[in-house]
């Protein structure tokens, strides 16, 4: 029996990475912003259609440097969502900064917008909300508190690759807004991330912080970092790129199956892509189980049936970054509710292009003769 991960990393034809490759072993320039480094960096920034845009080693790094370029005063406080992968805090804390716990949305998962205010204090800089599995914050209202309290807004768009809300690329949200290209996500570049924003001066802070803070051959006028893309990864982000839609129309097509075969199953919340509005990347498929029809265990139940079965979920995100063994009780946060509730509630099913439509059948087969019992 195959092994069903919950993902699959995207790869493009052999042969066209290999021709891409050998002019590498002519030019010796592997890294240090390349050739195909650049081409890759100018690529996305098209394609996500951003004023400006910068390439880095992962996303994880995007995120640090993306702090670090804002230079925010040390234990100033950033108003985040718990319910993430564990690089959006580490990113905060890492940068001398104090992450503030806000609860989520019951509905799509991404911050409270309304809960923002009661965190904010004098020492509030920045709101780090996180497009989690691709479902747009409500960028509205957060930019609106942002503006009254003069608060920056990085947006974690590490899910949200390539997708349009109201007409707008999301990477043009919020000061800056970060992607990442590792190999688990809808694009990749292997490993890889950026950071897209409108403010010109931020393209020449993040090339140095990236660069060790290397302004001349003498010269070094920060405290930098090494987070530089190499070019075999530029290279496999040039060659996936012109996959990616299709890729995107595959994976709708799994996701859809999956909304028709759960549909109406007692107990269980599918995710709602039919957000006016929003071209969606169906970078994930989240399924509720609700603990009032189904018991509180009944999604670790699943999780162990399918595993069972040789099929890996994910709960994606257990637990809250808050309630890790290195956070736990050491920040601010309002109670977490609806976070907490998502964290013990929600299984990641497996999505990815090549998924075929009658493993997807099965695993909803195993979920339903699960939760029916
Ligand atoms: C993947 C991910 C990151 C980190 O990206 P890497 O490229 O793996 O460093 C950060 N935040 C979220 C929400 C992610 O899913």
């Amino acid at each position: 029996m195959d092994k069903i991960t919950v993902t699959k990393s995207s790869m493009p034809p052999y042969d066209e990475f290999i021709e891409k490759i050998k002019p590498l072993w002519d030019s010796k320039w592997l890294t240090n912003m390349g050739v195909y480094h650049d081409e890759l960096e100018h690529k996305l920034k098209e394609y996500l259609e951003v004023p400006y845009l910068s390439l880095m080693v992962n996303g994880h790094m995007a995120l640090e440097m993306t702090l670090q370029a804002m230079d925010f005063p040390e234990g100033s406080e950033v108003i985040t969502t718990p319910f993430t992968f564990i690089s959006t805090t580490h990113a905060i804390v890492r940068n001398r900064l104090k992450p503030v716990f806000c609860d989520i949305n019951p509905e799509n998962f991404t911050i409270d917008e309304d809960k923002i205010r009661d965190l904010i204090t004098e020492r509030t800089v920045a709101i780090l909300p996180v497009h989690v599995y691709g479902n747009i914050c409500n960028v509205e209202k957060i930019q609106k508190i942002a503006d009254e309290y003069r608060l920056k807004v990085i947006y974690d768009a590490c899910h949200a690759f390539g997708e349009i809300y109201k007409g707008q690329h999301v990477g043009n949200m919020g000061d800056a807004s970060v992607f990442s290209f590792h190999a688990t996500k809808v694009y990749n570049t292997i490993e890889g991330g950026a950071v897209a924003f409108h403010e010109k001066s931020l393209y020449e802070q993040l090339y140095n912080l990236k660069n060790f803070g290397i302004r001349g051959e003498e010269l070094v006028v920060q405290v930098g970092a090494n987070a530089k893309m190499n070019e075999f990864a530029a290279v496999m982000g040039l060659c996936n790129l012109p996959f990616v839609e299709k890729n995107i129309a595959l994976r709708k097509e799994r996701a859809e199956a999956y909304q028709t075969l759960l549909f109406n199953t007692d107990g269980i919340q599918l995710p709602a892509f039919n957000v006016p509005d929003l071209k969606y990347n169906y970078g994930y498929f989240p399924v509720l189980f609700k603990p009032e029809i189904l018991g509180n265990e009944m999604r670790n139940t699943v999780y162990n049936t399918l595993k069972e079965h040789n099929i890996f979920s994910r709960k994606y995100f257990y637990p809250l970054t808050s309630d890790s063994a290195c956070f736990k009780n050491k920040y601010r946060n309002l109670p977490l509710k609806s976070a907490r509730y998502a964290a013990d509630n929600i299984l990641v099913l497996p999505l990815y292009p090549e998924l075929s439509i009658e493993k997807i059948s099965e695993i909803c087969d195993i979920i339903k003769r699960t939760v029916v019992k």
